[in-house]
């Protein structure tokens, strides 16, 4: 077994990050090079304003490149656990937030042409148990009723086009959800907000973040820079440096792991649909092929502190 990320392993790294050591004078210095810092920069960018990137590692090091490569429509509460909440109108505003972010991230594709094998396959919510059908129904008429029409109920009979498997019970389809290749998008993230004008620095930590006169000044261990504004987008990385945020981090381990790439023979014997799969266990797992017919498999491994991959292991049910 290979302890690399699957993203990471089959994508070309970003080329365009600073060699000279982090310094200037800056509008916006951004921390942290997963999705959140890469499109902030590269909109800052592209809007004029004289920005950094910075980031600890490589582009795409932290969960931006480590996930299930699901771009999923609807939330994961039903819609009406969300009406209950938060009243009708920003229920569906919650909800419609889902679609649009997968809009916005295939208008950005076309736009930056960037090469990740995005594709709406639609995501299938599967049913564990028996059990669960009767209340995922109720959901999937719910969603049709109120919010997304084109949502609909497969029957397990349905299912055997999809997935050669009889473990399921039947399952919710929702056809406006998309898949890509998590490596490529983030990596051409960067490449866009480069060729914008951001200025981009890997492998340096920002160690310190002071006030100064006219903002702040963020050190690293190969210079300092300052800025006026400093949006951090550290996500679980955050570290020790900005601890009123890391103290507000819940940890939840979480993982992917690829086979070796299937035969076409073996793709039409075990997941014909290709679309995502997610199970509706309380701890889901997922599922997807990758652009390489690989199956990517994913979920929650414990709820721990302390992550290790190694330890984590633990088979996928
Ligand atoms: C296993 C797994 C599966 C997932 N599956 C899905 C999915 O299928 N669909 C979905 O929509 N979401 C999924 N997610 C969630 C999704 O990946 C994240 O919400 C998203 O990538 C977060 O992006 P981000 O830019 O906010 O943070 P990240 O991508 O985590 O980036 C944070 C970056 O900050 C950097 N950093 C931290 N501290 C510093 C510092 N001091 N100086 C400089 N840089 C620093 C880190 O190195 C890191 O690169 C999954 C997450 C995981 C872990």
């Amino acid at each position: 077994m290979k302890f690399a990320s699957y993203w990471h392993d089959t994508s070309v790294p970003f080329a365009g990050a600073m060699v000279a050591p982090v310094s200037g004078d800056f509008e916006v210095a951004v921390i942290g090079a997963g999705f959140t810092g890469l499109n902030a920069a590269r909109m800052l960018a592209k809007s004029g304003v004289k920005v950094a990137l910075i980031e600890a590692e490589h582009v795409g090091y932290g969960a931006s490149g480590r996930n299930g490569g699901h771009l999923n429509s609807g939330h994961f509460a039903s819609f009406g656990a969300a009406k209950a909440q938060f009243g009708d109108s920003q229920a569906r505003r919650l909800w419609r937030a889902y679609d649009d972010s997968i809009d916005m991230i295939e208008a950005i594709i076309e736009e930056e042409k960037i090469e990740c094998s995005f594709r709406r396959g639609g995501k299938l919510k599967l049913a564990s148990k028996p059990s669960h059908v009767k209340g995922l129904q109720a959901m999937c008429e719910e969603i049709r009723r109120e919010v997304d029409p084109s949502v609909e109920w497969l029957s397990r009979q349905d299912l055997r086009k999809e997935l050669g498997s009889d473990a399921f019970h039947g399952a919710v389809l929702c056809p406006k959800s998309a898949m890509m290749h998590m490596g490529r998008y983030a990596n051409g993230m960067a490449q866009a907000a480069h060729r914008h004008g951001a200025t981009i620095w890997e492998h340096n930590p920002v160690t310190a973040c002071e006030r100064v006169s006219n903002g702040w000044r963020l050190t690293t261990p190969t210079g300092s820079l300052t800025t006026r504004q400093v949006i951090l987008a550290t996500d679980a990385y955050t570290t020790e440096t900005f601890g009123y945020f890391r103290r507000r981090i819940m940890p939840i381990a979480s993982f992917i792991i690829a086979t070796r790439p299937l035969t076409s023979e073996e793709v039409a014997a075990t997941i014909p649909g290709n679309r995502n799969y997610t199970n509706s266990l309380n701890i889901a797992n997922y599922f997807r092929l990758t652009p390489d017919n690989r199956m990517l498999f994913g979920g929650r491994a414990r709820f721990s502190a302390v992550s290790n991959q190694k330890t984590d292991v633990r088979p996928i049910v």
